[in-house]
């Protein structure tokens, strides 16, 4: 574990840092508070920081309450260092957002308890960020192709349109169906299907620019967002991609297949809504299949 040293007396920094290394960790050492906090602002700090409280430039009271103002959902674990250990001095420390404290001189044996107690605290702070943005992800993803699922992409397109508006752009949106896809299901078997999910997933993922979206709305239904400067073609650029998903070999584990797909276009400028770009393309998608599939429909 990487720990930060601030304190200025050469002789209780020498100590604390030989005692820190013999047990394993990586350890930094400043020599006021100003070092340390410089550290600190940094993205990669370490997340256990030993602070003496009385240091030139900068005392540790004050590191600590810096600290503590900083918004980050990562607060490191504060220990201060004193060698008043009066109760008034640790009262302080501890209100101003210090976890623990250590009297100094101090115990070896002391100092490691409080060490393990901050290390398992970070320890779980970690965890709990971790699977935070687990279940972030797995809110706002569709755990088959790990597309932005239904309601990530419609969250997408009304922050899109709200940019669009903001930048005079306006916003091309596919509703992409597969051409009867239940006879894939049917013929080869369900994971069969699944295999070809993945597989339109790479062409689409492949096929759209870096500012450009894709989401799985649900079943064989997909969602392009492609933001342009009026007067852009943005038929043919869904024209492409609906001959390209329909020369596209897609392997399977029931071997080599092909699919293709309509495509139901709405553009849509700043005042439409989520909700009559969602109806335009879908219409033109189903006109797209009515008029024999295969095919790209603007509504
Ligand atoms: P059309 O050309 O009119 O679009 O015909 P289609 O067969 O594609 O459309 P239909 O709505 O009849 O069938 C869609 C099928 O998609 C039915 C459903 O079982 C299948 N499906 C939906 N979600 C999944 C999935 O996650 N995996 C697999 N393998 N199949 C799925
Ligand atoms: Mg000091
Ligand atoms: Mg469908
Ligand atoms: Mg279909």
């Amino acid at each position: 574990m990487r720990i930060l040293i601030a304190e200025d007396d050469f002789t209780s920094r020498t100590i604390l840092v030989g005692v820190l290394k013999k047990e394993g960790h990586e350890v930094m050492a400043t020599v006021n508070g100003a070092e340390a906090w410089d550290v600190l602002r940094q993205p990669d700090a370490p997340a256990l920081i030993i602070l003496d409280w009385m240091m030139p430039e900068m005392d540790g009271l004050e590191v600590v309450r810096r600290v503590r103002a900083m918004q980050t959902d990562r607060p490191p674990y504060l220990i201060m260092l004193t060698s008043k250990g009066e109760k008034a001095d640790i009262i302080a420390g501890l209100d101003a957002g210090a976890n623990d404290y250590l009297s100094k001189p101090f115990d070896p044996g002391e100092l490691h308890a409080r060490i393990a107690v901050g290390l398992r605290m970070v320890e779980m702070q970690d965890a709990l960020i971790e699977s935070r943005k687990i279940l972030a992800h797995q809110a706002t993803h569709d755990p088959l192709t790990g597309m932005l699922n239904r309601r990530a992409i419609l969250d997408r397109l009304r922050k899109e349109l709200a940019r669009a508006g903001r930048h005079g752009d306006v916003l091309a949106v596919g509703m992409f169906d597969i051409d009867h896809f239940k006879q894939v299901n049917d013929t080869y078997g369900h994971q069969t299907g699944d295999d070809v999910l993945c597989g339109l997933t790479q062409i689409l993922n492949e096929s759209i620019r870096e500012y450009d979206s894709v989401g799985r709305m649900g079943g064989e239904e997909f969602l392009v967002i492609t933001p342009m400067k009026p007067g852009t073609n943005w038929i043919s650029a869904f024209d492409r991609l609906c001959a390209k998903i329909a020369e596209s070999n897609i392997t399977t584990r029931s071997g080599v297949l092909s699919i293709t797909v309509c495509i139901g276009v709405a553009c849509a400028a700043a005042e439409t809504t989520v909700d009559e770009i969602l109806e335009t393309a879908d219409t033109a998608m189903y006109q797209a299949k009515n008029e024999g599939r295969n095919r790209v429909v603007s509504g």
